[in-house]
């Protein structure tokens, strides 16, 4: 793995189907996708598209139906459960709520991940310097309902990186936010990936947030129906214009 610029994934073929009494949904139809080491990319649609999905099955938290999942040189989908454990603590997931336990401390959420793990005081430093590097600093002791929807959700990315994922994959990170909070959200992402390394894949149907992106991803029926490089030597703080161009 390359520890600077964070992992490659590669989806090959993917299928995942649900059963819902006699019918059956392909929740994603042949998936192929290449995604490169440090890139930050949208997966947009509507909802039901299978943007939830296609993340699940990357992060490997469902199984796939056929076709594989490549992250870095391991076959994601291919593993068996303590590989598969191992695998799992070198992602960070982010949601869309926050999932912070209500009677832990903004500490002691962060730590939460790690803590059957030795080490108490390594991990106390770790995540005090991710709530530092999330802008929570002070705020160790505060409990989650103290905290505003943004600070919550910057909880909630520290905790997703105590691991020291190499990969982010964020499902609507932004959706329970106002657009401003949510895109001081998208900054603090971008300024991560720069600063630890790491690849994102996040879902969302904000076009505002897309068009930051490195990349547009969109599915339609479980299937890609567009994708677009937003890289292409723009600045990319001219999102509005961006967003309007590519009527996101
Ligand atoms: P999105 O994230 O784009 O809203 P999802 O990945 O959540 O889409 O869903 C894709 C499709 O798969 C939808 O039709 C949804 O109803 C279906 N689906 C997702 N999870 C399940 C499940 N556990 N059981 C049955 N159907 C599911």
């Amino acid at each position: 793995m390359d520890e600077t610029t964070g992992s490659t994934v590669r989806v090959a073929n993917l299928v995942r189907q649900f059963r819902t009494g006699t019918e059956r949904l392909t929740a994603i139809d042949d998936v192929s996708l290449d995604v490169a080491a440090g890139s930050v990319v949208a997966m947009t649609g509507p909802s039901g598209s299978g943007k939830s999905t296609l993340l699940h099955l990357i992060g490997a938290i469902e199984p796939a139906d056929a076709g594989t999942v490549t992250v870095d040189d391991v076959e994601v989908t291919g593993l068996r459960r303590a590989a598969l454990a191992r695998y799992r603590q070198r992602v960070g997931f982010v949601f869309q709520r926050y999932h912070l336990l209500p009677a832990l401390t903004v500490l002691d959420n962060v730590i939460a991940p790690v803590l059957p793990r030795r080490g108490h005081g390594r991990h106390v430093a770790r995540a005090r310097d991710l709530l530092d590097a999330v802008g929570l600093a002070g705020r160790e002791r505060a409990l989650p309902a103290q905290l505003s929807g943004g600070q919550q959700q910057r909880v909630a990315i520290a905790r997703a990186l105590m691991g020291a994922p190499l990969l982010l994959l964020a499902d609507e990170p932004t959706g329970n936010l106002d657009s401003t909070t949510g895109g001081q959200v998208l900054d603090l992402l971008l300024d991560l990936r720069d600063r630890y390394g790491m690849t994102i894949l996040l879902a969302t149907h904000e076009r505002a947030i897309a068009a930051r992106c490195d990349r547009l991803v969109r599915l339609g029926d479980g299937r890609i129906v567009e994708d677009l490089d937003l890289t292409d030597g723009e600045d990319p703080a001219h999102t509005f214009d961006r967003a309007t161009r590519l009527r996101l």
